[in-house]
């Protein structure tokens, strides 16, 4: 298994001492699984490793990458999470275990109601790494698909379409929803996907030889005006959101005009209007197809200048600009949040924290929006959300709290310690009183100072039995 070596080798974030445990994880893993065998007839050890590298390929930290080749161990081995805590330590037992407890999350009962069954998948999985692992793991039952039985291959197919590419989607992970709901659709729409795929080729080929004529024309101009560019590909849209849309259109391709798009990739923000000019100094654009989502992001964090224009010998074609960070994040949603925040290199013009955490205030307003509906309450079958809410942490940890809980309060589920000390509370970036009741959905950040002590005051305002009693405690009441 050399090349899967290679593969976490590429992935600059990981250093040294990860590839040490993540041989661990290998080793611990190919053990536990030896004589396992997939429907393929493939070692189901393959299965691990291939969850892995997806990870890896999101550029996601050494622990999530042994998580991902250990979560299956304890449904398909038998192991005991103590052990998987003993070898790897407490988080790695987290992510497996809780890996685990989404697997035993079933689908079943919540047709009709999959806003449920999403919300208590993340709610389930408390960090959004666990998600990840989940989506990883999915990704690649996907792409294997084809060796279970079509009872399967159907129940599973629906299960992803409505839960997980969503919740990619929701992520901001553009790559991983389009391609699980790309494997998915064939299943589930098998005659809708015949037709497609057989009026797709000639169109396909016919517009990227049309593209390739286009390219050379804007390159051409691009050096004229001295615009330095990263790339410019071609970009062929998934072909279940093709299909969404031509279902919007009558069925006519004709009305499909991103069904190929041309991508220009630049370095910097102003880089990216000064080539909407050049564009429409040469090229008519269509009306009221100019879409500015740098300046107004979608709801998942999307940042792109879509443009599409009367292009050569009239032909109607889309552009999309955007920068080397939008187009990584467009892809890799937040695990490219991650890799960035590592690398730390704000680019010049983008104000780095305003879109930072918005995959987190999207999360967040996606609950509020489902909490709120009394369909949900109503068709709630497991009481413990009922009087629950859920904030995140800046890192985006999902933490339960009752309702009506305060930022102390918070401050103490995360630790004892920053709860005594806790001096001041942000509440989605802006300060707020430590007695301020919290949202679902909202992001708290707590401010220490070192000597600062519980005031006695908190234990008129604090919900949460834990902080009541701490704060008791470091006032010496009894
Ligand atoms: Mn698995």
């Amino acid at each position: 298994m050399d090349n899967f070596f290679t593969e976490f080798k590429k992935n600059k974030s990981l250093k040294e001492n990860d590839f040490d445990l993540i041989k661990k994880a290998y080793d611990f893993a190919e053990e536990a699984h030896s004589g396992q065998k997939r429907a393929s007839g493939e070692p189901y050890f393959i299965h691990c490793l291939e969850t892995a590298l997806i990870l890896n390929s999101l550029k996601l930290d050494a622990k999530t990458i042994a998580a991902g080749i250990l979560h299956d161990v304890v449904d398909d081995c038998g192991i005991l999470p103590v052990k998987i805590e003993k070898e790897f330590g407490k988080e790695i037992r987290f992510f497996v275990e809780s890996v685990s407890k989404l697997g035993n999350i079933k689908y079943r009962g919540f047709e009709g109601k999959v806003e449920n069954l999403r919300r208590m998948l993340l709610a389930t999985a408390k960090d959004i790494r666990v998600i990840i692992i989940k989506l990883a793991d999915r990704l690649h039952n996907m792409r294997t698909l084809e060796f279970l039985s079509e009872v399967k291959q159907k129940r599973i197919s629906k299960e992803t379409l409505e839960i997980y590419a969503p919740i990619a989607s929701r992520l901001g992970i553009g790559k991983i929803k389009g391609e699980l709901e790309d494997l998915a659709f064939p299943y589930l729409y098998p005659e809708e996907y015949k037709w497609l795929i057989s009026m797709m080729p000639s169109r396909y080929e016919e517009r990227l030889n049309y593209l390739k004529k286009v390219k050379p024309v804007i390159e051409r101009e691009f050096k004229k005006e001295r615009i330095n560019y990263f790339e410019i590909d071609y970009r062929a849209k998934h072909y279940y959101s093709l299909y969404k849309k031509l279902e919007k259109f009558n069925m006519n391709f004709d009305e499909i005009y991103d069904l190929t798009a041309l991508r220009i990739i630049v370095n910097d923000v102003s880089d990216c209007y000064r080539i909407l000019g050049i564009l429409h100094k040469f090229w008519k654009p269509l009306p009221g197809k100019i879409k500015d989502f740098i300046a107004l992001p979608k709801p998942n964090g999307y940042q792109s200048i879509h443009t599409t224009v009367f292009c050569l010998d009239g032909q109607i074609v889309e552009f999309q600009i955007r920068t080397k960070k939008m187009h990584e994040e467009a892809e890799w949603g937040i695990a490219a949040h991650w890799a960035y925040s590592e690398l730390d290199k704000p680019e010049k013009g983008v104000k780095l924290d305003s879109g930072k955490f918005s995959w987190v205030k999207q999360l967040g307003q996606w609950q509020v929006g489902i909490s709120q509906s009394k369909e949900f309450l109503d068709s709630l079958r497991i009481d413990f959300f009922k009087n629950q809410i859920f904030v995140f942490t800046p890192k985006g940890e999902v933490i339960d709290l009752p309702e009506g809980s305060t930022p102390v309060d918070f401050a103490y589920k995360i630790h004892s310690d920053i709860g005594d000390k806790c001096a001041a509370a942000k509440v989605n970036n802006k300060i707020a009183k430590l007695n301020s009741k919290l949202k679902h959905g909202d992001r708290v950040e707590i401010m220490t100072q070192k000597n600062k002590k519980p005031s006695p005051s908190w234990l008129e305002f604090v919900k949460t039995s834990q902080a009541r009693s701490r704060i008791k405690h470091a006032l010496g009441i009894k």
